[in-house]
């Protein structure tokens, strides 16, 4: 991931665009890096929302008049939006809530029917409970195995045992393109391709990479590929599930509901084709109004420009928090995404988090949803430091302040 910055974006302009990064948190400006939790949003995002609820507000595809006709192209805009931005179809590709109903609809409606005593499921070690729980319950209710991939000492997917794995049994592979701890980008194209030779299923959780990284989900050639748009400076509840088109059509209906038919009749229903099967009722609109305007925003500044934006934050914040004594960082892997998983010898990770907070430092501390990963390292939490675009070297230079002021308070 090495990508040359681009001097042409006014950063500060940028960050400008951030009405909540002009607060104070504990009479100090705030440091928000906890983007890989959800990320903020621009003024454009919340202007759009705001504009759908006083200008526009009316229900999807079910009225004529004008009010219906603009909030359906609000809605389908925003498909058509997110499917360029991923270089994939809008007729493959499922609005939803995020990543987390994302991945149980192919749980529920493609493996649940189709899995049995005796096949397996390959995930990795660094899968976050969204992309393992639901697959627990799919092997619960059919007697499927979970069999689960490992890392290597820097936090990488050790690929010769993960293909190892991909035995005539396997039915699919789910595994993170990045990971929300280590931040490791997992080289999804070439182990997709690995699978699809021995004819195994791929889903891909994109949640932390979509925020990050110029995708072309056609080229990975994946099976599945899940979003939230939360993380990608766009509203909450909203996201978007990518599969082949011949998945979408064999995948019965996981929520039934109104939109998702083509007529009901007492005696049976004969359902919707495509993405409509799989979103009844009313979503969430103007959400997907904000989301629409949210992939606008990051287009505008172009992906490739934002991944280089965050490698140069990341080098900075790396050789900062090289002059923190008693530091234990978790997840090395070049070429990583900028989330620092890490530690101070002799300190709760809640108790910096905590101390940090009154310092107007907002990062993650816990087991990120990733209780394996926390149980492969030996520890039961870790702080988390994750940064955006929108964040700055002054920033960064703050917080390893902050850092090294409450680390003296701890020891
Ligand atoms: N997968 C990964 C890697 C994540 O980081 C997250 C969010 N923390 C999710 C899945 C779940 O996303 P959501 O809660 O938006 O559905």
């Amino acid at each position: 991931m090495t990508v040359a910055p681009s001097p042409a974006i006014d950063w500060a302009a940028v960050r400008a665009d951030f009405p909540v990064l002009t607060r104070e948190v504990h009479g100090k400006p705030l440091i928000y890096f906890d983007s890989a939790n959800t990320g903020q949003k621009p003024d454009a995002v919340i202007a759009t929302v705001d504009d759908f609820y006083r200008r526009h507000n009316a229900n999807v595809s079910r009225a004529v008049h004008t009010l219906g006709t603009e909030a359906t192209e609000a809605y389908e805009g925003a498909r058509t939006k997110l499917a360029r931005f991923l270089n994939v179809r809008g007729d493959e590709l499922v609005l939803c809530s995020g990543t987390t109903f994302a991945i149980n609809l192919v749980a529920y409606s493609w493996a649940l029917p189709r899995l049995q005593p005796g096949d397996a499921i390959v995930l990795t070690r660094m899968e976050h409970h969204a992309n393992i729980v639901p697959w627990q319950l799919v092997a619960q209710r059919t007697g499927a195995v979970i069999k689960v991939a490992e890392l290597d000492e820097l936090g990488r997917l050790d690929l010769d045992r993960l293909y190892a794995l991909l035995t005539p049994d396997v039915k699919l592979l789910a595994l993170t393109h990045v990971s929300n701890v280590l931040g490791t980008v997992n080289p999804v194209r070439e182990i997709c391709r690995e699978a699809r030779k021995r004819g195994i299923a791929t889903l891909i959780d994109g949640s932390q990479a979509a925020p990050h990284l110029a995708l072309d989900v056609a080229a990975i050639g994946c099976d599945f590929y899940a979003v939230t748009g939360h993380k990608m400076s766009g509203p909450t509840g909203t996201g978007a599930l990518w599969a082949r088109r011949e998945h979408l059509d064999a995948m019965p209906p996981f929520i039934g509901g109104g939109e998702m038919i083509k007529e009901v009749r007492f005696e049976g229903t004969v359902f919707a084709d495509g993405p409509r099967r799989f979103e009844a009722g009313t979503p969430n609109i103007a959400g997907f109004a904000g989301l629409g305007t949210a992939v606008d925003y990051l287009s505008a500044l172009g992906m490739a420009n934002i991944e280089a934006r965050e490698q140069a934050l990341l080098e900075r914040f790396n050789a900062a928090l090289g002059e923190v004594p008693g530091l234990r960082i978790f997840g090395a892997a070049p070429g990583k995404a900028a989330v620092v998983s890490f530690l101070i010898e002799g300190a709760h990770a809640h108790d910096l988090a905590t101390l940090l907070d009154l310092e107007g430092v907002a990062i993650r501390s816990g087991h990120h949803c990733a209780h394996p990963l926390m149980q492969h390292f030996g520890v039961p939490a870790t702080c988390r430091a994750s940064l955006a675009y929108y964040n700055t070297f002054e920033e960064i230079d703050a917080f390893v302040a902050a850092l090294n002021k409450v680390r003296k308070l701890l020891a």
